[in-house]
């Protein structure tokens, strides 16, 4: 029977596969370049804290966020190292991450005013990194802009608002070895680093390469690695390799114990919409975990689990909290474990398996791990 605390569904995030993996894409970074541990997202639905913290033992010089809360819920915890937070919107709180010595990003010229004021204001300089859009088409600075931001930024340096400690930009397509996007936008960033070095700024790290980048890409190191779903020990796809190919290991494993299994009659429907109806009499199994917990609806009918010794295959619907698996001859009993996915070497699928049959990435099947599901950390 399972621990009294994860009696339904948890998640089993193994810190010395993140440890593990963390050093081996820091062995893989050329050039020394310093990796910085990307744990935005909850470490894409790992656990904010314990991953940061592992990722620091493991040697991660940096620390990467999306939102302002989650760098500062890294202070929160402790942390002290170098943190870089970069989703920023008007009106954020930049002088409580310049208070708390959090490295902020800047893509554009609002955002340069909103800092240089704050940093007036926290009476200390703000360490800021600019971002250029090279080609993703998403955050950064088009290339038209650049040069009065790297403009505006040195004067508020000469000022003693702003320190430029970073430059940075993010690729488009380097999950696709040889896309022809890849070079260009490399191109565009020496272009980019080239103004900003005339216009006088001297960044203490210029850093481009995200985990696909980090595994295949040298030439993109610079002096920072910032790489993501690969600590966590995916793939970022299939056309970049297995995760086994770089020495990587799937961090988390989800199970739940089975919540009923019962007999039924041929011609039953099975859950909502009644899309699985079953063959002959057979032996339903129900598995206690749901889209609420983060299971894909989109894999109805389709997602794998391993039960009694074998890949089954949900039948019907996904629903909120449960769904259904037709054991067929075999036998199981109510408590029995149900493994969704882990690093695969049990027998179990893996996140990049349901991914396939939802239709998804790897990333959004771990990271939409409900906040209902206990995380157990070894
Ligand atoms: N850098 C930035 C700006 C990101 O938004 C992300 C995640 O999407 C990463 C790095 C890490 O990407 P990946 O998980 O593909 O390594």
């Amino acid at each position: 029977h399972p621990p009294a605390e994860s009696w339904r569904l948890r998640a089993d995030i193994d810190l010395d596969a993140l440890r593990a993996n963390v050093r081996a894409l820091t062995e893989r970074a050329t050039g020394g370049a310093a990796l910085m541990a990307v744990v935005k997202a909850d470490g894409y639905g790992h656990g904010l804290v314990p991953c940061a913290r592992a990722a620091r033992e493991a040697g991660a010089a940096w620390l990467g966020t999306a939102t302002p809360d989650e760098a500062l819920a890294l202070r929160a915890a402790g942390d002290t190292g170098r943190v870089l937070c970069w989703l920023w919107t008007p009106g954020g709180p930049w002088r409580r991450a310049i208070e708390a010595d959090i490295d902020v990003s800047v893509a554009a010229s609002w955002a340069l005013a909103e800092v240089t004021a704050a940093a007036r204001a926290a009476g200390r300089r703000a360490r800021v990194h600019l971002k250029a859009d090279t080609g993703l088409g998403r955050n950064g600075c088009q290339p038209a802009d650049w040069p009065d931001l790297v403009a505006a930024a040195r004067a508020a340096e000469a000022a003693g608002a702003i320190r430029v400690t970073g430059m940075w930009s993010h690729f488009a397509c380097a999950d696709e070895p040889g896309h022809p996007s890849i070079a260009l936008q490399q191109r565009a960033f020496d272009e980019a680093l080239a103004t900003a070095a005339r216009a006088g700024l001297d960044p203490e790290v210029r850093h481009f390469a995200n985990s696909p980048a980090t595994l295949t890409l040298p030439a993109a190191h610079y002096d920072l690695v910032r790489p993501g779903v690969a600590l966590y020990g995916l793939s970022p796809s299939p056309e970049t390799g297995t995760p086994a190919d770089f020495g990587l290991r799937p961090v988390m494993t989800l199970r739940a114990w089975l919540a009923s299994v019962k007999r039924v009659p041929g011609g039953h429907g099975v859950s909502y919409g009644h899309h699985y109806v079953t063959p002959g009499e057979t032996t339903l199994a129900l598995v206690p975990a749901g889209y609420a917990d983060g299971v894909p609806r989109h894999a109805s009918g389709c997602g794998p689990v391993l039960v009694a010794g074998k890949w089954r295959t949900v039948a019907g619907r996904v629903a909120m909290d449960q769904f259904v698996v037709d054991l067929g001859g075999d036998s199981a009993a109510a408590g029995d474990e149900a493994v969704l996915f882990g690093p695969g070497d049990r027998g179990e699928p893996t996140a990049e398996d349901w991914a396939r049959a939802a239709g998804t990435i790897g990333y959004e099947i771990v990271t939409r791990v409900g906040h209902r599901v206990p995380r157990i950390y070894h």
